[in-house]
């Protein structure tokens, strides 16, 4: 097939689609063949076994298999429209019902063959199927039984139906000539099926078990592109040794630790040996450090940046938002300024002339440390000798934007730093083209919080134990779960909840209201009042996670505590204890002893550091259970789960490293194809070693 294959191929080619619904599509991410392709089901219906309505229980879900006979249309208020359809199952009268989809009518006339899957229900002598999927065939064709029927997840506008017809033609178009990438060595040794029947089966699987089999391999399939693209770029940063160097032992470095107003922490001085070792290598540092919020990153990416700057190179550090670079800007500032070197900001709210000097700044090499967002990279920023980036939280950082910065100077050294607690085997595959460093700990004289645990019926004790710490002139949280499903229902409880607070049990308090449905404007309002001193008792839904630091709150209130995961319970507590005074954290929830919900609020109880609890977590999770991927920042699968699927990760993993160490540039025949499809996925990044 040439270049590109099915993902240069727009899907407008296999089938009449207007702009609108074409623009839909892309916005779920499809415009091209090989991303429908790659569409994979959220689930799947099994049709394969059709009953007559009437052999089936009330509430039970099933698919009845008949012929329209009739039907009628009610409107029993204003804005509902019911259609019934009277089907013929063979062994009698089924009612189909369907909400306000007249057009159905039109689409099932009398005679037509259906399926129609949903919940059944008796009515008043009627056996109904509350339709919530069907499917129609010609009259002189009955409608195929025996098939397990995808569901792919969908956006407004676009049906079930379209995407399997598309994905269908798709099938019939491309399937058959699809070449296969994986080493034909690998599918073997996991047993696992070709791309074309591979990809006919996860869409269109005739059975559960060649569902499974087809699902294995697109999960073995993703692992080994990532890890073999992780493996590449380990061996491309350590083939080529870097342009520039940084003077040993600087004075600068001596002074600046004198000037310290603290000692570094064993955990900071560690991660700082290991970071100054690869900055003194001939070849580029490509380093992950970790630390729990708190642990003092600041102070040694500071370090890092002080021996680029006292070198004469520059240095860049970027952080996720504009309110975090400028915090970062500012102590990065404090640090610096006593010793005459300039910290730059540059973010995208900049006026026009500012921006325009800084660029000319950073080009002439005048602008040494520059403070930023990410534009500072995406953006035409060019820097005259940098040296060294440092990306703060490598949420939504993955291995390709990784390969991005390398491009941005000859070779630099890249930090990338982040506070979410990453379990040590998932960093090391996930994060693998990255060495790890972590400080462990935290600066000395900080408390920990105590964690109580207690039942709803117990909640007024807790607003007792708020209003006590505001008689003394504390401050408090009082978080509440948000569903994203209903974000308003959320806005009304924790709205009431104020209300309720602010008139009975923190009568006399200042309790306000934080949501995250708040203009900008009046959140940080809130947030400022809250900070002055202004309000006592901050209510909020989540938001407090951000970049909160609020030294004078002692006391936090987790309603419903078991609805939220082990790393946000992590992140919310971490907004107490930050001043002198000791601080405590409830967790309020009726979720009873033994479940999983309780061993999730007894290790956040018990263990107050991150990198435990992350652990711990991974180890309470079980098999096919969701997890807080997005925490861990770029999730670059569709259908794998580095939780469930440990088995084909480790697998995948020791397979890329072994190919990548036989055949650093994917030379061999049976790895020419892997390469290929990896460059394609990976929009021309060129991971391959190049002299
Ligand atoms: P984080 O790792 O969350 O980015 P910061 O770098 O912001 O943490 O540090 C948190 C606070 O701890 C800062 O106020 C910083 O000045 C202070 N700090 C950092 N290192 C030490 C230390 N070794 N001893 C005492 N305080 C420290
Ligand atoms: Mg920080």
């Amino acid at each position: 097939m040439q270049e590109g294959g099915v993902w240069d191929r727009d899907i407008q080619g296999l089938k009449n689609i207007g702009p609108k619904r074409v623009l839909l599509l892309k916005r779920m991410g499809i415009s091209t063949v090989g991303e429908l392709l790659y569409y994979f089901p959220r689930d799947y219906h099994d049709r394969s076994r059709t009953r007559p309505a009437a052999a089936c229980g009330s509430g039970e879900r099933a698919t009845v298999r008949g012929v329209v006979v009739g039907g009628e249309e009610k409107r029993p208020r204003r804005g509902l429209t019911v259609t019934r359809l009277f089907i013929d199952d063979g062994a009698g009268r089924t009612v189909a019902v369907w909400y306000n989809q007249p057009f159905i009518r039109r689409q099932l006339p009398v005679g037509t063959p259906v399926l129609v899957t949903g919940r059944v229900r008796r009515y008043g002598g009627e056996v109904q199927v509350q339709v919530s999927d069907y499917e129609a065939g010609d009259p002189d064709e009955p409608v195929s039984a025996g098939r397990i029927v995808p569901i792919y997840p969908l956006t407004e506008g676009i049906s079930q139906r379209l995407v399997r017809s598309l994905v269908k033609s798709a099938l019939d178009r491309w399937g058959e000539r699809l070449e296969e990438f994986i080493p034909g060595d690998m599918l073997s040794r996991y047993v696992l099926p070709e791309i074309g029947p591979a990809l006919r089966a996860v869409h269109c699987p005739d059975s559960f078990p060649e569902l499974k089999m087809a699902r294995r391999r697109f999960i073995f399939e993703e692992f080994l592109i990532h890890q073999t693209v992780i493996s590449l770029i380990r061996k491309k940063v350590r083939a080529r040794p870097k342009a520039h160097a940084y003077p040993e032992n600087s004075l600068l470095e001596k002074i600046f630790l004198d000037r310290l107003p603290f000692r570094l922490t064993p955990g900071q001085s560690r991660a700082w040996g290991e970071i100054s070792r690869d900055l003194q290598s001939p070849y580029p540092m490509n380093r992950l450090l970790q630390g729990d919020v708190g642990s003092g990153k600041t102070v040694v990416c500071a370090l890092a940046m002080l021996k680029a700057a006292g070198a004469g190179l520059q240095a860049a550090l970027m952080a996720p938002t504009e309110i975090l670079a400028d915090q970062h800007r500012k102590n990065i500032a404090g640090y610096f300024d006593p010793m005459g070197i300039r910290v730059e900001l540059f973010t995208g709210g900049m006026k026009k002339k500012d921006r325009e000097a800084l660029i000319e700044k950073i080009k002439s090499g005048e602008a040494r440390v520059v403070v930023g967002t990410h534009a500072l990279i995406q953006e035409d920023v060019k820097f005259k000798n940098l040296a060294l980036v440092i990306i703060d939280e490598q949420h939504r950082f993955g291995v390709r934007q990784r390969a991005a910065v390398r491009q941005k100077g000859p070779n630099p050294d890249v930090l990338v730093m982040t506070a979410t607690p990453i379990p040590r085997t998932m960093a090391m595959t996930l994060y693998g083209d990255l060495d790890a460093s972590v400080i462990k700990g935290v600066p000395p004289g900080r408390k920990p919080v105590e964690t109580v645990v207690c039942p709803r019926s117990q909640a007024g004790l807790v607003y007792g134990e708020i209003k006590k710490e505001v008689s003394r002139g504390r401050q408090a949280y009082v978080v509440c779960p948000m569903v994203e499903e209903s974000e308003k229902t959320d806005l009304q409880a924790a709205a009431e909840l104020r209300e309720y607070l602010a008139g009975g049990p923190l009568a006399g308090c200042r309790v306000e209201l934080l949501h995250g449905r708040m203009g900008a404007g009046d959140k940080e309002r809130i947030m400022s009042g809250f900070r002055e001193g202004l309000i006592d008792v901050l209510v909020s839904t989540t938001v407090v996670e951000v970049g909160v630091d609020v030294p004078n709150a002692t006391v936090m209130a987790v309603v419903d505590a078991h609805r939220f995961g082990l790393a946000q319970l992590h992140q919310l507590r971490g907004r107490v204890g930050r001043g002198g005074h000791s601080a405590r954290c409830y967790l309020i929830s009726d979720a009873g002893g033994g479940t999983a919900a309780s061993s999730r609020l007894e290790a956040i109880r018990t263990i107050s550091d991150g990198f435990e609890l992350a652990e711990k977590d991974l180890e309470l999770r079980g098999p096919g259970e969701l997890f807080g991927s997005r925490q861990w920042g770029e999730m670059p699968y569709r259908i794998a789960d580095p939780v469930r699927d440990q088995g084909a990760l480790k697998a995948a993993a020791e397979e890329a490293r072994r190919l990548v160490e036989g055949d650093p540039g994917l030379m061999k025949p049976g790895n020419r194809m892997l390469a290929r499809e990896i460059h394609v996925r990976f929009g021309g990044f060129n991971f391959l070693p190049v002299g």
